[in-house]
């Protein structure tokens, strides 16, 4: 199992720091810089081996190269965008495998907020790491995709095993959730997930990582297909992905 560490950074990232222990290999996941990640790293006797990047952006590459420099790591991202990943050594694409010391990471291609994203499962772990793709209780701006490609992308991760661990780039869960409230407000999980958040974070805890369960059950943007939802925004009969971008540009303006 891998041994997770989640750094908060800015004003709202999470890097990941983790370490396979039958290998020792260290990666860190989405670095919007260098120095937080080198400390901890240093404190826990840890050596970086690997940089794994879900997408361009900078508050998830900036560190790259520092990082790289300091410690002489392999850097993992999107074969679709591989001009955008500073010092990128391994192109990845959909459906590969990248072994990870002893553990293994399936690639998924999860354009719409970029159109070069991925996203890395740990099958063995239950871990997804899904970047700005699925975040908890909410997904990412349609920057570079439509909502045909996110709604696509987000299918493919709604389908992955319940109780895995939604490991998301940013801490935006009270912000989704006073959005999500507004659009399914008669949902039951929502609300729960609503009140177990404003617990978590009134006494200064993370809410992510989620589980996909849970995502699956309150997250709108997970259930565009959901008659439910497409009742409660008067759309009901309409095409999934019809309602999944009308959820999206409502949350753009909310
Ligand atoms: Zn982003
Ligand atoms: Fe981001």
């Amino acid at each position: 199992m891998l041994q997770i560490h989640q750094i908060p950074v800015l004003k709202d990232n999470f890097i990941y720091l983790m370490r396979e222990p039958v290998s020792g290999c260290v990666a860190v996941v989405d670095p919007p810089m260098a120095a937080p990640v080198l400390d901890l790293a240093l404190r826990l006797d840890w050596k970086i081996t690997h940089i794994l990047n879900t997408h361009h952006h900078d508050d998830h590459v900036g560190g790259n190269i520092d990082i790289k420099n300091a410690t002489g790591c392999t850097i993992v991202g999107p074969a679709h965008d591989f001009e955008r990943i500073p010092g990128i050594d391994v192109q990845v694409k959909d459906g590969d495998t990248y072994d990870f010391g002893k553990a293994q990471a399936t690639v998924f291609f999860v354009p719409g907020h970029t159109r070069g994203h991925i996203a890395y499962w740990f099958k063995g772990s239950a871990a997804l790491f899904s970047g700005d793709t699925l975040f908890s209780i909410g997904c990412g701006r349609l920057f570079e995709g439509t909502p045909q490609q996110m709604w696509t992308s987000l299918s493919r991760l709604r389908a992955l095993p319940p109780q895995t661990q939604v490991y998301c780039a940013h801490e935006y869960t009270e912000s989704n959730l006073r959005f999500a409230v507004s659009v399914d407000p008669n949902n039951a999980a929502l609300r729960k997930r609503e009140a177990e958040v404003r617990a978590l974070r009134s006494v200064g805890k993370f809410s992510v990582p989620s589980t996909l369960g849970e995502e699956c059950a309150a997250n709108p943007f997970l259930r565009a297909d959901a008659p439910e939802l497409a009742a409660a925004i008067g759309m009901t009969g309409r095409d999934p992905v019809d309602v999944f971008a009308e959820v999206r540009k409502r949350k753009d303006s909310f």
